[in-house]
């Protein structure tokens, strides 16, 4: 009872919350605490708070990269909602980490402001993209980020660019589990709105006609691997439209695993080590997963 009523006065807290609710991919068990804090403060109270009574936490921004077991999760699942402001300054936007990047990406086009066009169509909130250092059409945050500000052991820092330590799809938070990202600092050029948004537009025509975006998926389960796409092996290993509970391997893009009959996060991940078993034994590569397995 007494974290209740800490986590509902510094935030919106639900009890019992799926993880369904709350990814993409739509799988997954109940979560104890499921809350959202009302600013960076309540924040900071919250992740001291959660230490001190060793209650296992974990961020969340859109959990379009997350695959989640379906066994309930007897800790605090932390959504920035709240945290979704921005302000300009010179030629950067200073962007806090809840914000969701295609809404980012639609305010800054409006504006004229390039810079982030390519990430337009990803959606996951800047924390996530920048824990990822998310990226297509070959950009990533890596080459937008000038800083971010981050809260550990309950002190906000900000990390310049290299100390962010972005390498494909990871950065330096993958090591540090307990560190929020809280705000990134992001580089624009002045551009043309009608260029910027053209642009953006082309994109998503380009993501509709190749990505099955109608049904739920966490994008891509594997990294590519060097000089070759992960699609084009699975492909080539014969699971395109492979079908297992409900988790199927998507025609129109190899690399998107689907959910479309309330499928498991263990098949999902029998159908991911079915195929990593297969490329590698015909093509001897290591396929990464790029999507993150979370309380399984
Ligand atoms: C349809 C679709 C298309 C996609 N296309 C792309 C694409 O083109 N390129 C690409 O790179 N990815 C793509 N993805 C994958 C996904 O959107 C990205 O990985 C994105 O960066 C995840 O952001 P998120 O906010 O949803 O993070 P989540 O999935 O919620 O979390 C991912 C990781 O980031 C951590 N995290 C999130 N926020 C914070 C924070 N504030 N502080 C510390 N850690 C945090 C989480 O703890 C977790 O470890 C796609 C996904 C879907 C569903």
């Amino acid at each position: 009872m007494e974290t209740v009523n800490f986590l509902s006065s510094h935030g919106d807290l639900r009890i019992d919350a799926s993880f369904k609710d709350i990814t993409t991919i739509k799988m997954g068990g109940k979560i104890k605490y499921l809350v959202s804090p009302f600013d960076l403060n309540r924040l900071r109270l919250i992740t001291t708070y959660l230490k001190e009574e060793r209650i296992p936490f974990k961020v969340f921004g859109r959990g379009s990269n997350m695959i989640c077991g379906s066994g309930d999760y007897d800790g605090c699942i932390i959504r920035l909602e709240h945290l979704n402001h921005y302000h300009f300054d010179k030629d950067s936007v200073e962007v806090e980490a809840g914000m969701m990047v295609p809404r980012l990406a639609n305010v800054l086009a409006s504006q004229g402001l390039s810079g982030l066009e390519f990430a337009s169509g990803i959606p996951g909130t800047i924390g996530g993209l920048v824990y990822m250092n998310a990226g297509a059409y070959k950009k990533c945050m890596m080459d937008v980020v000038e800083s971010v500000t981050v809260l550990k052991d309950g002190e906000l820092c900000t990390l310049s660019r290299d100390e962010v330590q972005f390498s494909y799809r990871s950065s330096i938070f993958h090591k540090h589990p307990d560190w929020v990202i809280v705000a990134a600092k992001i580089k624009l050029t002045k551009g043309s709105v009608n260029e910027i948004k053209e642009l953006m537009a082309d994109r998503l025509r380009r993501r509709k006609a190749t990505q099955p975006l109608d049904k739920p998926s966490a994008g891509s389960c594997f990294k590519n691997p060097e000089g070759d796409f992960a699609w084009r092996l699975i492909d080539a290993a014969g699971f395109r439209g492979y079908e297992y509970h409900g988790i199927v391997v998507s025609n129109k893009h190899p690399n998107f695993i689907t959910n479309e009959k309330d499928g498991k996060a263990e098949d999902f991940i029998a159908t991911a080590n079915l195929i990593q078993a297969k490329v590698k034994s015909e093509f001897n590569v290591d396929l990464k997963m790029e999507v993150e397995i979370f309380n399984c």
